[in-house]
């Protein structure tokens, strides 16, 4: 059974209510507040393992709440989930670059939330490979220190770019990520490269793949995520 202990913060009752009986069912515990202001008080002085935050809440709103968490030492580590609305894309993107986890868009099945939950407490309790570990996944072999990839024991010839956007990604399998957060990840902060030039090298990228292309799955509104095994 989890031991983990889960912060629900949500203003309608009946969805806190739902989340907190099925996590409690699954041997989470659970602390639940109903605005920002008291699910922040609640996350400094219980520092719970992860924090399932709607983001629209009257006061202080879920982005906001999710901002402060992340600039306090106490709170940082705690992982978010989100729980979003149609239509709040943007809010989602600002959300994930803040240092969320994921995010839930409603209405969301209990099922579907525990399987979020377990893989976001899953890849928290995980170390990323080093820097230079070979990576092995869904047929492909990425070696970051020759820069070489091959698919079911084919060499595929990538770009500079296009072998730090595949390696990053695959580092770090089920994160969805946007897409100023692959720049960054890929040329540093001070280049500037334009959003949309991820998504021709994400083409670019799929295309030399081949059938292997699909484990990079577009995120639609949001950015990229790479399959997990
Ligand atoms: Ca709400």
């Amino acid at each position: 059974m989890p031991r983990e202990h889960i912060l629900v913060i949500e203003d309608e009752e009946d969805v806190l209510e739902l989340v907190r009986y099925n996590l409690a069912r699954e041997g989470y515990t659970v602390g639940c507040a109903e605005s920002g202001e008291a699910g922040l008080e609640l996350a400094r002085r219980e520092h719970p393992d992860l924090i399932v935050l709607d983001l629209m809440l009257p006061g202080l709103d879920g982005l906001e709440v999710c901002r402060l968490l992340k600039a306090d030492p106490l709170t940082e580590d705690i992982s978010v989930v989100m729980l979003t609305a149609r239509g709040e894309e943007a809010d989602i993107v600002t959300g994930l670059e803040m240092g969320a986890d994921d995010y839930l868009p409603k209405p969301f099945s209990p099922r579907v939330l525990l399987a979020r939950i377990k893989a976001v407490l899953r890849r928290r309790s995980r170390a990323l490979p080093d820097p230079g570990d070979v990576l092995k996944l869904h047929g492909m072999v990425i070696d970051p220190v020759r820069h070489k990839v091959s698919v079911g024991g084919r060499d595929i010839d990538l770009t500079h770019t296009e072998f730090r956007i595949l390696h990053f990604l695959a580092s770090r399998p089920g994160w969805v990520f946007t897409r100023y957060q692959i720049i960054d990840a890929v040329h540093g902060e001070t280049h500037a490269v334009l959003d949309r030039s991820v998504d021709v090298q994400i083409a670019g990228l799929r295309k030399k793949l081949g059938e292997a292309g699909k484990y990079i799955e577009t995120v639609r509104g949001v950015g990229y995520r790479f399959r997990e095994t």
